[in-house]
């Protein structure tokens, strides 16, 4: 069989651009650095955000994908604060999956004060389960990831798996800082967000503190539902 002209090795969801350059833009950056496809599929166009329009928000997702050497970006154009397990909602998702084949998958954790993380997170657990059946959307072949992680976002809890992403933790910033509508406080109407007050700070301190745990600058942490496999040495 040809190799799938997309198969990414990981593909990232999220429910706005700019969830998983904060919660995993060191961990992508490393990858593509070291030959890996890797892509990023935004859910919603956060159409809903206090600062910014969509076709702001789009170049700036386009910016950090190119800064972080993405192989691919799509965004589903689901409602923002409209994501919901609904079947419309699923078969797209699934649709997507099967399109790209990835091996790994991150999707939001399960906790975040945002309630549009929470929801982003359950319907990706819902469709990873649903890309697997072939009997469901039977007119894509079923699609089988190797295993799921779980990246955080605005909320720190205890993560089962650190990657150090020390040597590109510049990349993460430049893929931060692309998104100047949400994380800027200047110019005009310009509204005041727990995004534009110190937020670039407290992702860098959450990185450096889970960093200090393993013993090095920066690190970012993830969460698997099952045990994460480890070679000793
Ligand atoms: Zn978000």
């Amino acid at each position: 069989m040809s190799p799938h002209p997309l198969a990414l090795d990981i593909l990232a969801f999220g429910a706005h651009p700019d969830d998983v350059e904060i919660g995993m833009a060191g961990t992508i950056a490393k990858h593509t650095d070291a030959g890996y496809r890797i892509g990023i599929c935004d859910l919603t166009q956060a159409e809903m955000s206090s600062n910014g329009d969509v076709p702001t928000r789009m170049q700036e997702a386009s910016a950090a994908a190119e800064a972080l050497g993405l192989a691919y970006r799509s965004c589903l154009q689901l409602p923002d604060r409209g994501l919901r397990v609904t079947e419309s909602h699923l078969e797209r998702i699934v649709r997507e999956i099967r399109n790209c084949r990835p091996r790994l998958v991150f999707v939001p954790y399960w906790q975040d004060r945002h309630p549009d993380h929470v929801a982003c997170s359950e319907l990706m657990q819902e469709a990873l389960f649903n890309a697997k059946l072939r009997k469901y959307a039977s007119d894509t072949p079923a699609w089988t990831v190797e295993r799921i992680y779980f990246y955080f976002i605005n909320d720190i809890f205890a993560a089962d798996a650190a990657v150090d992403v020390t040597g590109v933790y510049d990349r993460k910033r430049q893929s931060l800082r692309a998104y100047r509508s949400q994380f800027e406080r200047e110019g005009a109407d310009v509204v005041s967000t727990p995004l534009n007050q110190g937020y670039l700070e407290r992702v860098e301190q959450r990185d450096a503190l889970l960093g200090g745990k393993i013993g090095v600058r920066f690190a970012e942490g993830f969460v698997s539902k099952v045990p994460v496999t480890v070679s000793l040495f």
